[in-house]
C-alpha cells in the first residue's frame, strides 16, 4: 500500500508595530532584559488593556494580501494556562471569531501553481520568553515579548510534501516582508512554523492521526522535519503499529522528532470573551483603504518582471523573493537596459555577498555591497567590450572593498580590455614562436591544444586580450 502526506502548517508572524499590541511600551527585539514592560504587560491587577489600531490594520493587509474575507465583527477571547512567561495566566486572543476567514497563499510546484487555502488568520498576543541557564542552576524570565502583536496563520491540511511546505512558508514570508508588516526573521523568531503531518492510503478521503511538530527554525529545518516525521509515521503503519495523537519536537542535531506530549495531558484553554476589550469591528471604509493602499505584491511583480524585462521566469521569482532586492534590481535597469545582464549579477554576485554578511535578516536591506547605479555602469562596461567578463569579476571585487566606482578602477588599473586586433596579433606571434613543438602537435591533429593557446596569449595580456578576437585572430594563424 501507498500512503500519501497530508500537511498542515500554523505561522506565527510578529508584527512590526512600533509598540505593543495592549499597552504603549516598545516592541523591539533586543532591548536588555524586561526593560520594555509596564503593568499592562506584566498583568498586574487591575491594568487594562487598550488596543493597537495599527496592529488591526496590519492584520487586515495580511488578510487582503491573502485574499481573505475580513470579519467586520470579530472578538478577543482569554485562553488560559499557566506558565512563567504568561505573566496575567492568559493569553489574549482571538478565538471563535477571527479578524480574517479562508483565503489563499499560490505557490509554484514541479506540477505548475498549486493554490494552498488559509483557515483563518487571528490576531493574538505574544508570550515573554523563558531563558534556562545552561548549567542547570537557575531559569530566567524576559518579559519583554509579552504583549508583542502576533498573527496566526492558519493553513487548510493541502500541502502533500515536505517541498511544498517550505515552498509555502517562504512564498507566506515574502508576502508579509512585501507589507512591510513582519521581519520574517526565523533565527530571532518573528517568523514561527509549527507543522501538523499526518499520512494516509493514497486515495483515502479521511485524515489519518496527526502529529503537531514544533521547534523548527528555519524552512531547511521544516523541511528536514515533515520528511522525517511522514517517514516515521508510515514505517510504523506498514509494520502494523498505530500512531498516537501527540506533540513532537524537532531536534535539528540528530535530525530526529522526540515526543514533547501527547493529546491525553492536552490542555483545555477553557477559552471565553475577554471582559476588558470590546468586540473589534472594522469599518467598511478602513478595510477599502487599506485595500487602496496595499503594495505590488510578490506574484504580481513577478509576472511584471517576466514580461516587462524579459527574464526568465527563474529570474524573476528570484529577484522578486525580497522587495527590497527587487526594487534594486529594478532601479539598476533603469540606470542601464540589460535586464538579464543585471540580473546575472544580481542573482550571482550581489546576492552570496548578502548572504555571507547575513545582510537578509534586517527587513530591508540598507548596506548594499555596491549602489544599484554602480553595478548597472559595470555591466555597461562589458557590454561596450571595454572590459572583458574575466576582468569585470575582479573590478566588482575591488568595488565591493574599496567602495570605488567601476570606471575609476579600470582606469587607475589600467584594465581596459585590448581589442587592438595588432596588439593581440603581436601576443599571439610571440605565443607561437615561443612554443614551435606544441603549434607542430596541434597541426599534427592534437586540437586540444588551443586552448592552451587561448591560456598563453592571455596571460601575456594579464587577461585582457578581447576573447572574442583573440579566438577569431588565433584560429586564422594557426591556419584553421
Ligand atoms: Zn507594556
Amino acid at each position: 500500500m501507498s500512503y500519501e502526506p497530508v500537511i498542515g502548517l500554523e505561522v506565527h508572524a510578529e508584527l512590526l508595530t512600533a509598540s505593543k499590541v495592549f499597552c504603549g511600551c516598545s516592541s523591539k527585539f533586543g532591548a536588555p532584559p524586561n526593560q520594555n514592560t509596564c503593568p499592562v504587560c506584566l498583568g498586574m491587577p487591575g491594568s487594562l488593556p487598550v488596543l493597537n489600531r495599527r496592529a488591526v490594520e496590519f492584520g487586515i493587509r495580511a488578510g487582503l494580501a491573502a485574499h481573505c474575507r475580513i470579519a467586520r465583527y470579530s472578538r478577543w477571547a482569554r485562553k488560559n494556562y499557566f506558565y512563567p512567561d504568561l505573566p496575567k495566566g492568559y493569553q489574549i486572543s482571538q478565538y471563535e471569531l477571527p479578524l480574517c476567514l479562508g483565503g489563499t497563499i499560490e505557490i509554484n510546484t514541479d506540477s505548475g501553481v498549486k493554490r494552498i487555502g488559509l483557515t483563518r488568520i487571528h490576531m493574538e498576543e505574544d508570550t515573554g520568553k523563558n531563558i534556562h541557564d545552561a548549567h542547570g542552576d537557575a531559569s530566567l524570565v524576559d518579559f519583554n515579548r509579552c504583549g508583542v502583536p502576533l498573527l496566526e496563520i492558519v493553513s487548510e491540511p493541502q500541502i502533500r510534501s515536505p517541498q511544498e511546505a517550505g515552498a509555502y512558508l517562504r512564498q507566506l514570508r515574502t508576502t508579509l516582508q512585501y507589507l512591510e508588516i513582519c521581519d520574517g526573521n526565523m533565527e530571532e523568531g518573528s517568523f514561527r512554523c509549527d507543522a501538523n503531518v499526518s499520512v494516509r492510503p493514497v486515495g483515502a478521503t479521511q485524515l489519518g492521526t496527526k502529529v503537531e511538530i514544533k521547534n523548527m527554525n528555519s524552512f531547511r529545518n521544516v523541511e528536514r522535519a515533515t520528511e522525517y516525521e511522514i517517514k516515521r509515521q508510515i514505517e510504523v503503519l506498514k509494520e502494523g503499529g498505530r500512531l498516537v495523537q501527540e506533540t513532537r519536537l524537532w531536534d535539528p542535531d540528530r535530525e530526529v522528532t522526540r515526543s514533547m506530549r501527547s493529546k491525553e495531558f492536552a490542555h483545555d484553554y477553557r477559552y471565553f470573551p475577554e471582559p476588558d476589550l470590546p468586540p473589534l469591528v472594522v469599518s467598511d471604509d478602513w478595510v477599502e483603504a487599506i485595500q487602496r493602499s496595499l503594495p505590488e505584491l510578490p506574484d504580481a511583480r513577478r509576472q511584471r518582471f517576466v514580461q516587462e524585462y524579459d527574464v526568465p521566469e527563474y529570474d524573476a521569482d528570484v529577484l522578486t523573493m525580497r522587495k527590497d532586492i527587487a526594487d534594486y534590481y529594478e532601479e539598476a535597469v533603469r540606470h542601464y537596459r540589460n535586464p538579464k545582464g543585471v540580473s546575472n549579477w544580481v542573482m550571482g554576485d550581489i546576492l552570496r555577498i548578502i548572504r555571507e554578511r547575513k545582510l537578509d535578516t534586517a527587513l530591508v536591506i540598507h548596506d548594499w555591497p555596491v549602489p544599484a547605479e554602480r553595478l548597472a555602469a559595470l555591466v555597461q562596461l562589458i557590454d561596450s567590450g571595454e572590459i572583458s567578463g574575466k576582468i569585470a569579476k575582479a573590478v566588482f571585487e575591488e568595488m565591493v572593498r574599496t567602495g570605488k566606482t567601476p570606471v575609476q578602477i579600470v582606469a587607475e588599473q589600467g584594465l581596459t580590455q585590448i581589442s587592438d586586433e595588432a596588439a593581440i596579433a603581436a601576443a599571439i606571434d610571440a605565443v607561437i614562436t615561443g612554443n614551435a613543438e606544441k603549434v607542430a602537435e596541434y597541426c599534427r591533429g592534437k586540437e586540444k591544444l588551443f586552448g592552451f593557446f587561448v591560456g598563453q596569449v592571455m596571460k601575456a595580456t594579464q587577461g585582457k586580450a578581447n576573447p572574442q578576437k583573440l579566438n577569431e585572430l588565433l584560429r586564422s594563424k594557426l591556419g584553421k
